[in-house]
């Protein structure tokens, strides 16, 4: 189920991605009164104390990793108690890091301790409130959500349902009518039935109006929190990551939408009018949004799955992935293995023994775990793996390099201190697989005997990138819209009666897409998305999507390919590799400028490399589009 987008909250053990664990509080009791209220001065340096810092969180997050990892791959009642009080415990102690950091907000500090400083205190994706009953509340609602999120199963009618829950044998009536996520968007990858499409999309999107209330009170308590940390709501607090105001940093992901914005029109065009004579022009008008359950994706956000009923030239010259890893019987270790070698090929390290016996790499069959895929490292030293639901499948196995890029950034920068220990910026930490993936060329695969046969002709090129297309750019406006929302609930703009609305309009807005049956405020389809419900945020994604072209050009400058972007792999190439374990080891020791400024020598984020990249496909939409009324 799981596209290679996804990430999840304790993919950086770091203390910014704990916090994203949520919780609530055993506290202690406030301290007693003070017999003076004259501020006295800090008692440590605030090197001491940054010291310190690291210290806690060392311990702190190592607890807390533990616990959700138990509970994420065993959720029961048990484990989310488990998971509540761990987080809850992780919680305070940030709190008390936090409360403590404030005392040194007007002390000079070397550049390191700067930066140490802002990591501790800026970007935060969840801040404590004061109120310890509020800590608790915060942190089972989180739990509550995710746990709802993860266990959920859409059952056709009442009865099954029961059976499902009272875990009635699989052979029984009860599972065979229950479905959970993985199931349902098997039908939206493989179905091509207007109807049965419909009744998985709206059968997930049945499942999130249970914690609608939940999540608005959620919004009101992250928000308390944020706003006892100084920032106007937790939004703010998002933006304030990226070593820039806040406000520049929206200004740089609006313009690069702006870069890409007319690339993304005119696929969406061609798709339409393709998916219009599949469908008929009754379902899918040629100057209307498109129906949300029709992109082969139970998010519209990736539309790969659709792949064949918009291939440019009919089965020319496209590797068959899926294909060759069922024929070669390649089971979940076996895949995960091919993935590890393009990083080995690359002079980076192989991955640890316990890596191969602690992740957990198959759907266990007897319990409940959240599958979303997800990389971890438990102890910032060598104890990495990752949670994942691998299948046999293209998806899967993309997504499983994915995964890979975080655990190799993990490795990169174990020797850190704990502060330093996380991507130059959430971005960079998503863009590093991903950039291994756009080396997953049609000459790779024949290296690693995944295909037996390469196509190279114009045709081939623009099935190649029609593939890519409709996972690379169909992303774009879903990556940054999530967070346009976010943004909006967090200050106010956009009310709780109105969430569903909202969440429409900047869907049609964007993407170009239409609920495919009427909504109403009883429907909380936001909530029906992973990140919403467990409250990660999301323009890292829209961001790491711009980057990875742009680290892939540096790469394969690096490795001296001279060429059409598009046809670099690096795989194998040393002079690469030392150019990205350079941007990796690096951590987030140093403003992401001169991280990046260092390793591709720009300050910039910048689209120029994508459209580059796709400029192939630019030109044949170009001429496909001619007479055709694009947009929405
Ligand atoms: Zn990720």
């Amino acid at each position: 189920m799981n596209s290679f987008t996804f990430s999840k909250s304790c993919l950086f053990l770091s203390f910014v991605t704990s916090a994203l664990l949520l919780s609530g509080c055993e506290k202690k009791e406030e301290a007693p009164p003070q017999t003076h209220i004259v501020a006295v001065a800090p008692k440590m340096s605030v090197n001491e104390f940054i010291d310190e810092a690291n210290k806690k969180l060392d311990v702190a997050t190592l607890e807390n990793n533990t616990a959700q990892w138990v509970y994420e791959t065993f959720i029961t009642d048990d484990s989310a108690i488990i998971s509540a009080k761990s987080s809850e415990r992780f919680l305070t102690t940030q709190k008390e890091l936090l409360a403590q950091a404030r005392e040194y907000q007007q002390t000079p500090m070397d550049p390191p301790t700067a930066k140490a400083y802002t990591n501790l205190t800026k970007g935060l994706d969840l801040l404590p409130p004061d109120k310890s009953e509020e800590i608790s509340e915060l942190a089972a609602l989180g739990t509550k959500m995710s746990g709802i999120y993860g266990a959920a199963k859409y059952c056709k009618d009442e009865a099954a349902k029961d059976n499902a829950i009272k875990k009635a044998s699989p052979d029984e009536k009860g599972e065979k009518n229950c479905r959970d996520l993985t199931a349902l968007s098997e039908v939206m990858a493989k179905s091509r039935n207007y109807d049965e499409l419909l009744d998985a999309w709206t059968g997930w999107h049945s499942i999130s109006p249970q914690y609608r209330n939940d999540y608005a009170r959620y919004i009101e308590l992250a928000n308390t929190g944020a706003r006892a940390y100084g920032f106007s709501d937790l939004g703010a607090s998002w933006r304030s990551g990226y070593d820039m105001p806040a406000a520049d940093f929206e200004k740089d992901v609006e313009r690069l939408w702006t870069q890409v914005e007319p690339l993304y029109k005119s696929l969406h065009c061609k798709i339409r009018s393709d998916l219009s004579k599949h469908y008929g022009a009754d379902k899918v008008p040629l100057d209307k949004p498109i129906p949300a359950h029709l992109l082969g994706d139970m998010w519209s956000q990736q539309w790969g799955n659709v792949y064949k009923l918009v291939e440019p030239y009919p089965g020319i010259g496209s590797p068959d992935i899926t294909g060759a890893l069922v024929k070669q019987k390649k089971d979940a270790v076996a895949i995960t293995k091919i993935a590890e070698n393009f990083f080995v090929s690359l002079g980076l390290q192989s991955l640890p023994e316990s890596f191969w016996q602690k992740s957990m790499l198959i759907k266990p069959r007897d319990r409940d775990v959240v599958c979303h895929a997800s990389a971890w490292t438990m102890d910032a030293k060598m104890d990495v793996r990752i949670k994942q639901c691998i299948q046999p499948n293209e998806e899967e196995f993309l997504t499983i390099h994915h995964e890979l890029g975080h655990v190799y950034y993990f490795l990169a920068y174990n020797n850190l201190p704990m502060l330093f220990q996380d991507g130059a910026h959430d971005g960079f930490h998503e863009a590093i697989g991903d950039t291994i993936m756009l080396s997953i060329t049609p000459e790779y695969l024949k290296k690693v005997g995944l295909t037996d046969k390469v196509v190279s002709s114009e045709q081939a090129t623009i099935n190649q990138q029609m593939r890519m297309a409709l996972e690379k750019i169909a992303f774009l406006p879903f990556g940054k819209l999530i967070d346009q929302w976010r943004w909006k609930v967090y200050s106010g703009e956009i009310k709780p009666e109105d969430y569903n609305k909202s969440w429409w309009q900047l869907r049609t807005q964007y993407q170009g897409i239409v609920a495919p049956v009427a909504r109403s405020e009883n429907d909380f389809d936001a909530g029906a998305k992973y990140h919403i419900a467990a409250n990660v945020s999301y323009t890292r994604y829209f961001l790491a999507h711009i980057l990875q072209f742009q680290f892939h050009k540096a790469l394969c400058d690096a490795a001296g390919f001279k060429g059409p972007l598009y046809q670099c792999s690096i795989y194998d190439s040393k002079a690469a590799g030392e150019k990205l374990q350079k941007l990796l080891a690096a951590g987030a020791s140093r403003p992401w400028q001169d991280t990046l400024e260092s390793a591709i020598g720009t300050r910039q984020m910048d689209a120029s490399a994508i459209l580059d990249y796709f400029a192939p496909l630019s030109a044949w939409l170009d001429e496909q589009n001619k007479g055709k009324t694009c947009g929405w």
